[in-house]
């Protein structure tokens, strides 16, 4: 569509999806190309019959990013608009009403997502209004690579192999001052009307841990940079330092770019091959193959990728699931870890690891179940990392752990949480109990215990299950498929 009147404004609307941020956006880069003055949308269109529609914590992120969004865009002298709805509809009706040139957008790679985009772009041509959409998620998309018999790949030695190139890009480069936004006039709702927080005030506490904004993003950013990257390869493990980036909220809605977060590390450093910044980027890189899978393998939410896992005889067993849920297995490095996540909304990946681990073997619980509980209580729930990394733990996905590498719980607390500041911390009345018990206190002498705060049973539950015997279960359990 062209603008009737060649003297009036040329508008655009920006449609902001996954990608909330003004710097690095390629469909504000594109506006600013192309003369337009920006008309900026958000759509919610999700409702709760919809398969992983954003669950708890991601909706608590995403309202708070959308608060601030509207607050930066509103100092340029815009104003974000808020929608619910189909956004077929929607884009439609606005480029109507607002005479706009069409729609510029960031394009989804997971199920739902897609399917939306290719009911927009129909409807929109179908309208024959102008649309265009850009990758603002990821270094590289899911179908630029594959591998040497054209398939896509399984396996991310080879994958990263291929595309570590891609992490040196530049960010796109304009002055927030040269956005200029249409001051045509808002149809939409208030943000508070989209309804996003939860109906629980469970979510309050994070307020406590995450400042969600745009600019909160580059001082995480400026901070790893300056106190993670260089030491990433050794600390990375130890849940109970501050050793990695905690960007994956930032990521997970996009108010960070995989790219500005490739190019500041690359800055200090131009090739990337220092330790702790090739380990960093390999980890960017882990992202991109998850997101790699779910493109080509959409069904892998849902389904194990080895069909044969299809057949797993996992445990109906909601009570042991809710122990495992809220921390009280017994076995301190597993609690500590659920406790972290329901506090802040956040884990340790080492941890992440341990936990997905002890449900799928331990507790013979299919990893669906441990999916939907991250998927509700992560800040940086997203569908391609957290589908990736329960296949992996449960052996089923692609380049997973192989099943029978059954993680010993204590001893992952041993090794990576040595002095046991982690699980000190998530479980206070593990505070006084003696370093060699940290992980096993059931094993502690009584009279070792009797000295401490900890009552076995009263205030931190014996172990749920037998180490051993659930160890053998799990392998009983893995020879019969
Ligand atoms: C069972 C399980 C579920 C997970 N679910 C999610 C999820 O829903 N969302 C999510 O972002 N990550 C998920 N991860 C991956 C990983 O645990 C987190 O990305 C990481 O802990 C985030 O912390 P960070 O930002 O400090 O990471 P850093 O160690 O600082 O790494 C930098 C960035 O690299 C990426 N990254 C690091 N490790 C991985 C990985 N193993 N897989 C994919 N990307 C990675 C993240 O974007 C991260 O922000 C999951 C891992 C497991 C084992």
């Amino acid at each position: 569509m062209t603008p009737n009147n060649p003297t009036a404004e040329k508008k655009i609307i920006v449609w902001f999806r996954k990608d909330l941020r003004l710097l690095d956006n390629p469909s504000i880069f594109e506006a600013i190309s192309n003369g337009y003055s920006i008309i900026p949308i958000f759509i919610w269109d999700s409702d709760s019959n919809q398969k992983w529609a954003p669950g708890e914590a991601s909706r608590w992120w995403l309202h708070n990013a959308l608060a601030s969004l509207a607050s930066d865009i509103s100092k340029l002298g815009g104003n974000l608009s808020f929608y619910h709805g189909d956004p077929s509809s929607i884009l439609s009706k606005l480029v109507r009403e607002s005479s706009a040139d069409g729609v510029y957008f960031g394009r989804a790679f997971d199920p739902y997502g897609m399917e939306v985009e290719a009911s927009v772009i129909n409807s929109l041509r179908s309208n024959s209004i102008h649309q265009q959409s850009f990758n603002s998620t990821l270094l590289v998309e899911p179908w630029e690579v594959q591998n040497k018999t054209g398939k896509p790949f399984q396996v991310f030695t080879p994958f990263w192999r291929h595309t570590r190139k891609y992490i040196f890009q530049e960010p796109l480069s304009y002055h927030l001052d040269n956005i200029s936004f249409s001051d045509f006039p808002s149809s939409g709702i208030a943000l508070d009307d989209l309804g996003l927080l939860p109906r629980l005030d469970w979510h309050q506490k994070l307020h406590q841990y995450w400042e969600v904004s745009e600019d909160a993003a580059h001082k995480r950013l400026a901070y790893s940079l300056s106190s993670v990257v260089d030491s990433y390869s050794h600390r990375r493990n130890n849940p109970g330092i501050d050793g990695t980036s905690r960007l994956s909220p930032y990521l997970a809605w996009g108010l960070l770019s995989p790219r500005q977060i490739c190019h500041a590390v690359l800055e200090n450093e131009p090739e990337g091959s220092n330790r702790g910044q090739n380990k960093f980027l390999t980890e960017v890189g882990w992202r991109e193959f998850s997101y790699h899978l779910l493109y080509h393998y959409p069904t892998i939410t849902d389904q194990p990728l080895r069909p044969k896992y299809q057949s797993f005889p996992w445990l109906n067993d909601p009570d042991t699931l809710d122990k495992w849920k809220f921390g009280n297995t017994g076995y301190p490095m597993v609690d500590a870890g659920m406790r972290q996540l329901y506090e802040t909304g956040w884990m340790h990946n080492r941890v992440r690891m341990v936990v997905a681990s002890f449900l799928v073997k331990h507790l013979l619980i299919s990893w669906n179940e441990g999916a939907k509980w991250f998927w509700d209580t992560l800040v940086d729930a997203d569908l391609a990392s957290n589908t990736q990394g329960w296949q992996w733990a449960a052996g089923c996905g692609a380049d997973a752990a192989p099943y029978f590498r059954i993680f010993n719980p204590i001893l992952q607390g041993e090794k990576f949480d040595a002095k046991g500041n982690y699980v000190r911390k998530w479980i206070p009345p593990l505070d006084d109990v003696p370093k060699k018990w940290l992980f096993s206190p059931w094993d502690a002498p009584k009279a070792t215990l009797e000295d401490t705060n900890l009552s076995l049973g009263e205030n931190y539950p014996e172990p749920c299950v037998d180490h051993k015997f659930a160890r053998a279960r799990a392998l009983e359990a893995l020879s019969t498929i």
